[in-house]
């Protein structure tokens, strides 16, 4: 549906995520009919050599570098152009907050305002203040929705803080938390394939499953967010927000109905199951690692601690895997087991349900344990689904072979949403079940805080070569559960489609 006309203003205009991530976003939904005439795209700047023509050819550039699709009809970007506005002013300056005003317009009676922080993150208490003095989060004209981004928070205190503050100036229904990781189409897939379809649930149990593994291995180092990287680690910048979140649909009781809210509470409550993890036993729960030299498709990588920007002696991780377990009646003693790590040989997403073994072996001589089922849920490289089975090996013999049941995601011709684009469409119709409430962020920081301590502490780290997954000590966290960590190598992943 196409939302309500609406006044998108970016703080951060001139940052990377508006120009990597929100811009194109913008336009594709534009493409698609989803942003309502006389809406209007203010970009709010500091720099005051910027005017609107300036903005103007901002935006064009951005879209020529991510999106140049969009640019193709010259109709579609005049009309984009025409709802640019620009606001100059600092965040702390209250004029800023009047002239923002000044450029507000109404359609059909309403003065819709959608506010995109894309900041700083020390700036969303003082910009949510400085616009609640401003009267500009009172929604007596139209809605007034506040979309955040990560991180929230850089521990439980500071995330309870920030939630504090950001509800004395609105109410909790404004406050849009963004987790791009939930825009996934393969992640939102999730959620339609377990309550979509009777024949998996009567399995998704502790009956039935004997571990769940979620994996996000990344080629890339850190890119230019070194600053930003040394502070959070693989652990909070990863774990605590996206792969938790993706545990949570994997967990999570089937909802009354897809409201936010009603969504939002069942992953609550599998947030607050979660066994805390006994702080003087971190170590059977909780690998790190840091990245030293090697090599990644093809390329010389130098160690992170040789990366610009990076303390020569950080004992930052840069690969971090954590154990958890949920206790109630679905998953008890189920180890949910969830790694990311940065220089991994390739970039591979995916969950893995791994099912527990048949009770007896009928089959095969040379082993006493049939291979254990697997369903996979792919989000990269090419979304899809594989379930693997054991199957005869066709002619006379009696071998046992795997066999791939491999469903491609993506429907041919079929030009599917990035995660911002999906995220910033549910935040201009008001739905917010793809979003964080205060209360999953606070639970998550809580699942982390022991980790996040015991690292602290621990003033040395151990290695991994760039470009191999010869973590230290990472087999240690599947003791108890069948099979070993999934083979994520290229190799084994294209194997399926034979
Ligand atoms: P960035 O490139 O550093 O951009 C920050 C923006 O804030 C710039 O436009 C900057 O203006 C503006 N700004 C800072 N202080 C200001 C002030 N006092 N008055 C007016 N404007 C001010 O950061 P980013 O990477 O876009 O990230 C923005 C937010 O998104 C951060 O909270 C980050 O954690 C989050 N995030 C980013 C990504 C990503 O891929 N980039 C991913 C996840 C989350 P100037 O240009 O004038 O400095």
């Amino acid at each position: 549906p196409q939302p309500e006309p609406c006044n998108i203003v970016i703080f951060g205009a001139s940052g990377d995520l508006t120009k990597r991530k929100l811009l194109p976003a913008l336009a594709r939904m534009h493409h698609w009919n989803l942003i309502a005439p006389n809406s209007r795209i203010t970009g709010i700047v500091r720099n005051h050599e910027w005017d609107i023509d300036h903005w103007r050819s901002y935006v064009h550039d951005a879209l020529q570098q991510f999106r140049p699709d969009c640019l193709s009809d010259t109709a579609a970007w005049q009309s984009i152009s025409d709802m640019l506005a620009l606001t100059v002013g600092d965040l702390s300056d209250a004029q800023t907050y009047t002239r923002l005003q000044e450029t507000l317009i109404s359609a059909d009676g309403k003065t819709n305002v959608l506010f995109y922080l894309a900041i700083p993150p020390e700036w969303y208490e003082r910009v949510a203040s400085n616009l609640n003095a401003a009267g500009l989060l009172n929604e007596s004209s139209g809605f007034r929705r506040i979309v955040i981004e990560k991180p929230f928070g850089s521990d439980l205190a500071s995330a309870r803080e920030l939630n504090r503050t950001l509800r004395e100036h609105m109410k909790e229904r404004q406050i849009y938390r963004i987790d791009h990781y939930l825009g996934k189409e393969g992640v939102q897939n999730l959620m339609v394939f377990r309550f979509a379809n009777t024949v998996f649930e009567p399995l998704w149990n502790r009956n039935y499953i004997d571990h769940v593994q979620i994996s996000v291995s990344e080629s890339l180092g850190v890119e230019y967010r070194a600053g930003y990287y040394e502070k959070a680690g693989a652990l909070i910048d990863m774990i605590q927000s996206h792969l938790i979140q993706v545990m949570t649909l994997v967990a999570m009781e089937s909802p009354v109905s897809l409201d936010g809210d009603a969504v939002r509470d069942e992953k609550v409550k599998v947030l607050k199951a979660v066994r805390p993890i006994p702080a003087d036993r971190v170590s059977e729960f909780a690998v790190r690692a840091q990245y030293a030299g090697g090599t990644v498709e093809g390329k010389r990588i130098p160690a992170y601690r040789d990366e610009p920007g990076v303390d020569p002696d950080s004992t930052i991780e840069t690969f971090a895997a954590i154990k958890l377990y949920i206790d109630n009646w679905r998953w008890q003693d189920v180890p949910f087991l969830l790694r990311t790590g940065k220089r991994l040989p390739n970039r591979v997403s995916e969950i893995a349900i791994r099912f527990k073994r048949p009770p007896m072996n009928l089959f095969s001589e040379s082993s006493s344990q049939l291979p254990q089922n697997e369903l996979i849920f792919r989000l990269h490289p090419d979304e899809g689904m594989v379930y693997l089975l054991n199957a005869k090996l066709p002619g006379l013999n009696d071998q046992l072979r795997e066999l791939a049941l491999d469903a491609p995601y993506a429907v041919a011709g079929a030009d599917s949403p990035e995660a911002y684009e999906t995220l910033l469409h549910d935040a201009l119709l008001g739905q917010n079940a793809l979003f964080s409430r205060a209360d999953e962020v606070e639970e998550s920081w809580r699942i982390v805080t022991p980790v996040m301590d015991a690292w602290k502490q621990k003033q040395s780290i151990r290695f991994y070569e760039a470009g191999s997954w010869d973590i230290p000590e990472i087999e240690t966290m599947m003791q108890g559960c069948v099979g070993c960590w999934r083979d994520l190598s290229e190799h084994h992943q294209h194997g399926y489609s034979k």
